[in-house]
C-alpha cells in the first residue's frame, strides 16, 4: 500500500528536497516538513555543488537545479603555498549560499503543494504520518533514540567555519605556519559577495594557540570570536586584511556518521543523519540531495514502505560507502597536511587531487596540463615537460640518480637486502599503530638501514594504504623507499612516486 501522509523531520537541504520530490512522485500525498529553526536562520555559508551533482539535479528536478545555478556563483580552484599559486579550471563548480540553498529549496516545496511547519522541535516518534522521513542532521535525535546501529568516529583535527564579506576571485587552499604550528584554510566564493572560510588544524597546534582554552570559555551557540581575530592574522594575505564574520563558528573535530540500518518500522533516515562525509570532499548535500532522489523513486514504485526503504538503502548504500571510504582518506590527508608543506605547489596540487584515490593521474594530466607539466619538472629535477599521452609510463620511466642511488627507473626488482621489510597492516598510517611502525623504522635506520620496502596485500585499498605509509617513513625516518604494488596499480603507484609518497616502485610478485 503506498503512503498516504508523510512527515518529513528537518528542513535542511535533505528534508526539503525530498519532500518536494516526493509530493510530485505522488500528489495525492500529504507530505509536510517539521523544521525546528525559522525560515531563514541557519548555520554555516555556502556550500559546493560540483558538475556530476548538477547532472543528478537536472535529471531528477530541473527547475530546482535552475534556480540553484541562477544563484550560485562559478569559481576555479587554486592552491597557494609559499607565494606561488597552481590553478585547476572547473567549469561547473558552483558555490551557493546555504540560505539561498535553503530558500530556493522552500519555494520548490511549497509550489509543489508540500506544507511546511517552521519553529517547534518534534520527535519522529510523536509525528502523524504513515511515513516519517528523519532528515534531522548529523545530530539526529531520531537515530540515537531508533534501532539503526548508529556509530560515530570523531576525527583527530580541528576545524572552524567561518565566512568573509567579499567575493574571492577563487576557490583557494592555503596552508600558513606560524610559530604555533601550521594551519590551512579551504576558501571559496558564495553568491552575495561572501566567502567561506573554513580553517584546519591539527591538535598539538590548536592547543600552542591556547584554543582549546577559547573553546571552553565560548558559550554553546555562540562564535569563538577570540579564534577569528587570531585568524584574520594569519590569513591576513587571503583575507586583504579584512575580518572573519562567525554564525555559531566554533573549533570541532569531525564526526563520521555510519548507521547499519538506514530504516526502522515506518521512520528512513536520510542525509547526514544516516551518513556523513568528511567536509574535503565537499559532499554532504550532495549525499543528502541523491539520497532524496532515491527515496521519493523508491517510495513512487515499490509498493509499500518497507519494500521502499530495502530499495532506497540497496541504491544508495554502496554510492554512500566509496564515497566515505574516499573521504576517510581525504580526511587522513588533511590531518597530516603540515607534512607536505615543503612540496612546491604543483607537486601539492597532484597529491591533493589523487590523495583518495579518485582522480587518476592520467584523467588529470589532461584537466590541468600545465600543473602537471610543472610538477612532472619537479620530480624529474627539469624544467616543465607537457604531459605526454603515456603520462604514467612517463614518471615509472624516469631515472633516479643520487643519494647513492644510479637507477634507470623508478621501478625495482624485490628483494633489496639493504632495504628493511616493513609488512606492517595498518589502516591508518597516522594513528598510533603508525607511531610504533615508524618509531621501529626508526631504530632500523639507527642500525644503518639503507631505508624500507613497504610490502603487503595487493588490493587496492591496502596499497594506497601502503603509499601514504611511506610517505610517513620517507618524511619522517628517511632514507630510500619502495612500495610494493600490484602492475594492475601502476597508474596509482605513479601518483604516489609523483607526490612524494615513495621514491621508487616494486610490483608485486604472482599479482595480475
Ligand atoms: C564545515 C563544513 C563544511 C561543509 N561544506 C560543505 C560543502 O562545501 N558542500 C556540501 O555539499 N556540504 C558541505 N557540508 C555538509 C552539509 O552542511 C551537510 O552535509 C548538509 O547540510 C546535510 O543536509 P541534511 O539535510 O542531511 O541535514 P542538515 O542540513 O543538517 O539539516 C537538518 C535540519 O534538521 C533540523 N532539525 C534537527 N532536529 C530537529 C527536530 N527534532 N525537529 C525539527 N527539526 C530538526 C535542523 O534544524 C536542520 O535544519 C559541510 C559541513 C560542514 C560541517
Amino acid at each position: 500500500m503506498h503512503p498516504r501522509r508523510i512527515a518529513v523531520l528537518g528542513g535542511g537541504p535533505g528534508g526539503l528536497y525530498a519532500a518536494r520530490l516526493l509530493k510530485l512522485a505522488r500528489p495525492a500525498c500529504d507530505v509536510v516538513v517539521h523544521e525546528q529553526d525559522d525560515p531563514d536562520t541557519t548555520f554555516g555559508f555556502g556550500v559546493g555543488l560540483a558538475a556530476g551533482t548538477q547532472r543528478r539535479l537536472e535529471a531528477a528536478d530541473p527547475d530546482t537545479l535552475r534556480d540553484i545555478v541562477t544563484a550560485g556563483s562559478r569559481h576555479d580552484m587554486t592552491m597557494r603555498v609559499g607565494g606561488r599559486t597552481a590553478r585547476v579550471r572547473s567549469d561547473r563548480l558552483v558555490g551557493v549560499a546555504r540560505t539561498e540553498l535553503l530558500a530556493i529549496l522552500q519555494r520548490h516545496a511549497e509550489k509543489a503543494g508540500v506544507r511546511l511547519d517552521f519553529g517547534s522541535r518534534r520527535t519522529a516518534e510523536a509525528l502523524d504520518a504513515d511515513v516519517v522521513v528523519a532528515a534531522d542532521g548529523v545530530g539526529s535525535a531520531t537515530r540515537e533514540a531508533g534501532d539503526f546501529g548508529g556509530s560515530v568516529e570523531v576525527g583527530r583535527g580541528l576545524f572552524l567555519w567561518c565566512g568573509a564579506e567579499f567575493t574571492l576571485p577563487d576557490a583557494v587552499f592555503a596552508p600558513v605556519t606560524t610559530p604555533h604550528g601550521t594551519f590551512v584554510t579551504h576558501a571559496y566564493p558564495y553568491s552575495g559577495g561572501r566567502s567561506t572560510f573554513l580553517v584546519e588544524t591539527d591538535e598539538r597546534t590548536w592547543r600552542a594557540a591556547v584554543f582549546d582554552a577559547t573553546t571552553d570559555a565560548t558559550p554553546p551557540d555562540a562564535t569563538d570570536t577570540a579564534s577569528l581575530r587570531y585568524l584574520e592574522g594569519v590569513f591576513a594575505a587571503e583575507l586583504g586584511g579584512r575580518p572573519l564574520i562567525g554564525n555559531r563558528t566554533r573549533w570541532q573535530r569531525f564526526r563520521t556518521v555510519r548507521c547499519a540500518r538506514w530504516s526502522a518500522g515506518r521512520v528512513v533516515l536520510l542525509g547526514d543523519a544516516a551518513h556523513t562525509a568528511h567536509f574535503s570532499i565537499g559532499s554532504g548535500t550532495k549525499l543528502a540531495m541523491e539520497d532524496a532522489i532515491a527515496l521519493a523513486e523508491a517510495l513512487a514504485e515499490e509498493d509499500g514502505a518497507a519494500a521502499a526503504f530495502a530499495r532506497y538503502e540497496a541504491v544508495r548504500r554502496p554510492a554512500v560507502e566509496r564515497l566515505q571510504e574516499l573521504a576517510r582518506r581525504s580526511r587522513l590527508w588533511w590531518e597530516s597536511f603540515p607534512a607536505r608543506t615543503g612540496l612546491p605547489v604543483e607537486q601539492l596540487m597532484v597529491a591533493y587531487m589523487t590523495r583518495a584515490g579518485n582522480v587518476p593521474l592520467d584523467r588529470f594530466a589532461v584537466t590541468a596540463p600545465d600543473v602537471v607539466a610543472a610538477a612532472l619538472g619537479q620530480f624529474a629535477g627539469q624544467d616543465p615537460v607537457p604531459p605526454p599521452p603515456d603520462v604514467v609510463g612517463w614518471v615509472l620511466d624516469r631515472p633516479l640518480r643520487g643519494g647513492g642511488l644510479d637507477l634507470p627507473s623508478r621501478v625495482v626488482p624485490p628483494g633489496d637486502p639493504a632495504l628493511t621489510v616493513v609488512d606492517d597492516v595498518v589502516d591508518d598510517p597516522w594513528s598510533a599503530e603508525g607511531d610504533a611502525v615508524v618509531a621501529a623504522a626508526r631504530r632500523h635506520r639507527a642500525a644503518g638501514s639503507a631505508g624500507f620496502r613497504v610490502v603487503g596485500p595487493a588490493d587496492r585499498a591496502a596499497t594506497l594504504t601502503r603509499l601514504d605509509l611511506a610517505e610517513r617513513l620517507r618524511g619522517e625516518v628517511g632514507g630510500t623507499v619502495v612500495v610494493e604494488g600490484p602492475a594492475a596499480l601502476r597508474a596509482d603507484l605513479a601518483a604516489g612516486l609523483l607526490s612524494g609518497r615513495a621514491d621508487l616502485v616494486t610490483w608485486t610478485e604472482g599479482a595480475a
